[in-house]
């Protein structure tokens, strides 16, 4: 059942709530020009990805930008070209399991990593900022493939593709594609996994849940000195990191924070809710419309998670996970946990 996912501020909506939703969705996207941005991140996906239903959830979210964590499948490339190919502005960065055979690149044929890259293009944001001067928005990726911790993970592509060799040069890499994101533009990091530095128990955001003694910190530790290099230099502010690889549903039992603000106001939010996708129940397909409940015959329909992220006026004024559901045509927000409200 979808409500068990949930332990906090939950909202449930009927057709009419979804239906005034769905109008302030459209005004929201009408001002982005203005003042007022919508960003869905899709966190790991781990095979959970349909492009047709996927792209009438994303059509009813209305994003001005998508943000994907990474982890598509154990280097899916069917998946990762079907996510190059919907029609929205997006941001993505590879995680381990895109690279989860490939140690280094093949001369001999184009390997799955090679190939997943070159179909993503200038979208994959490793090490480098994509501006997106209509929304004021910039992307700036971390380190590609990472598997968390202090270990660099797949040095060897890192190595060929970035010429980056350890966490000194990877957190360098990141600060040097941050340094010049133009003045009026919202900044964003979208990384694979975490930083350091945002707690050691179990549920924390980047904690290690699979080691009951005590868990750990398994944050990225470049991905921390990137942020604190810009910090310390005033190069650029960050008010927003984005990234996965940290599910949310913990090994044994209870779940993630997925959000921190930092005490400079940073808010890191982790996008991973895995699985993202769940077949209706029988109870959750009466949630979605008591005046016309739907009929057996009706084809299965699914919930999809996103994690919905508003701007306004340059500040992130409100971070939902929202369940979207899709049975054939028709698609309903189900349910949603306000994870932070700003000003
Ligand atoms: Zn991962």
């Amino acid at each position: 059942m979808l409500s068990t996912c949930f332990h906090a501020r939950t909202v449930f909506w009927t057709s009419n709530s979804c239906r005034r939703w769905k109008r302030n969705l459209c005004y929201s996207s009408m001002a982005a020009s203005s003042s007022s941005v919508r960003i869905v991140v899709v966190g790991d996906v781990h095979d959970c990805w349909n492009f047709e239903q996927d792209s009438k959830a994303l059509q009813f979210l209305q994003p001005d930008l998508v943000l994907f964590t990474g982890d598509f499948g154990e280097e899916n490339l069917e998946v990762v070209r079907s996510v190059a190919n919907i029609e929205f502005a997006k941001a993505v960065i590879l995680g381990n399991h895109d690279s989860w055979y490939t140690k280094r690149f093949s001369i001999s044929e184009k390997d799955k990593v090679q190939l997943q890259l070159e179909c993503l293009g200038k979208e994959h944001v490793a090490y480098e900022r994509l501006d997106l001067p209509l929304i004021k928005v910039s992307v700036v990726g971390g380190r590609p493939f990472s598997h968390g911790g202090k270990p660099v993970f797949r040095k060897q592509l890192l190595s060929a593709r970035y010429g980056v060799k350890d966490m000194d040069g990877s957190a360098k890499r990141i600060q040097k594609a941050a340094v010049g994101t133009p003045e009026d533009h919202f900044l964003i990091l979208l990384a694979h996994n975490g930083p350091t530095g945002l707690g050691s128990d179990l549920n924390d955001i980047c904690g290690k849940d699979w080691e009951l003694d005590g868990g750990g910190d398994h944050g990225d530790p470049d991905l921390e000195c990137a942020i604190s290099l810009l910090k310390e230099n005033n190069q650029v502010s960050v008010p927003l990191v984005v990234f996965g690889h940290m599910h949310k549903e913990l090994a044994h039992g209870g779940f993630r924070k997925m959000i921190v603000v930092g005490t400079d106001n940073t808010i890191y939010l982790n996008g991973a809710i895995v699985p993202r996708v769940k077949n209706l129940g029988d109870d959750d397909r009466r949630n979605l419309d008591n005046e016309s409940p739907l009929s057996s015959l009706e084809a299965k329909g699914t919930a999809r998670a996103f994690t919905l992220v508003e701007l306004s006026k340059g500040r992130v004024t409100r971070v939902a996970e929202s369940w979207v559901s899709v049975v054939e045509d028709r698609t309903t927000l189900i349910e949603e946990q306000i994870l932070f409200e700003g000003n």
